[in-house]
């Protein structure tokens, strides 16, 4: 160990955070306790603590005593730019003998440009620690009481953002192969365009009656899930006046929260439907 930061964490061998390591996290989607034991190592052993929009601020009161705390989120301006900045200031800041912690929401390599500022990281020589974390497009629906994959209902599950970097829809996406491909789909970024993302999904072949979920600020106290269909969605969320962050999800996957919303269940409320789908025995398989 560096020195006698108190690190919170049971025995173990845990990793040296040297000084001029970037350590890039994830904080998971919200609720403090799914960040990773790594990652509250990292956090109580950094100097400086970089981090996005969506990391909890719950979480950075575990800091150390004498950690600084750096915010880059983007707000508005060129996406491009900013990232630049962020990279170059990691960058500055493991040359000056930093411990430095880059904290992100969710997972770092799911739609969170960990990859990019890993790249340039390593490019300029710096040395870098990885430490995933919970995505919100896994982490996030089960909160909500949904499984990414059931046995009976899907092998298959696909990831995708609703934006690309230009901030619109991203054309890049083959929606007939996904709509064809893929039984569950769970979208990140997706509600500024959901009536475009659920229009070409529709017109791909994807039934409207399809059931779709929408579970805002997945994990915090202030989750909510908007449970709708496909051909409804963007109607409904904008009615009910959605907010972000929130992931959507389509697909029969959606079904299984009638039985399995725990969170509901906790707080007394019975499950909706024994058997959402007609299908399922897991007490016979
Ligand atoms: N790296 C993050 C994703 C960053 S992209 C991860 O792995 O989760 C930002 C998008 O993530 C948001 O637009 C939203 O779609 C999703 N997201 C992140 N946190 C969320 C939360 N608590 N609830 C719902 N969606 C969330």
């Amino acid at each position: 160990m560096s020195d006698d930061r108190d690190t919170f964490l049971p025995p173990g061998d845990w990793p040296e955070f040297p000084p001029g390591l970037v350590w890039l996290a994830g904080a998971g989607p919200g609720e403090p306790g799914l960040m990773t034991l790594l990652g509250l190592h990292a956090l109580r052993q950094a100097d400086v603590i970089v981090h996005d929009a969506l990391v909890e601020p719950r979480i950075l009161e575990w800091r150390g005593p004498n950690a600084v705390v750096e915010y880059a989120g983007k707000r508005g301006g060129k996406p491009s730019a900013k990232q630049r900045d962020i990279s170059l200031r990691l960058i500055e800041l493991s040359r000056a003998g930093k411990r430095v912690l880059r904290l992100k929401g969710g997972d770092p390599f799911v739609f969170g440009r960990g990859g990019e500022e890993a790249q340039t990281l390593v490019r300029a020589g710096i040395p870098i620690r990885i430490t995933p974390g919970v995505s919100a497009g896994i982490g996030g629906l089960a909160w909500a009481g949904i499984p990414v994959t059931h046995r009976d209902v899907n092998q298959a599950v696909t990831f995708l953002t609703g934006h690309d970097q230009s901030g619109l829809t991203p054309s890049a996406i083959d929606w007939g192969a996904l709509a064809k491909g893929s039984p569950v789909l769970v979208m990140y970024m997706a509600i500024k365009h959901l009536a475009q993302i659920t229009g070409n999904l529709l017109e791909a072949g994807r039934g409207a009656e399809e059931p779709v979920a929408i579970v805002s600020n997945a994990t915090l106290p202030s989750m909510s899930v908007l449970e709708t269909t496909l051909g409804r969605a963007a109607a409904d969320a904008q009615a009910n006046a959605v907010e972000a962050p929130a992931i959507v999800c389509l697909g029969e996957v959606v079904r299984m929260r009638q039985v399995i919303d725990w969170a509901s269940q906790l707080r007394g409320e019975p499950p909706r439907d024994l058997d959402p789908l007609a299908i399922g025995t897991p007490e016979a398989s």
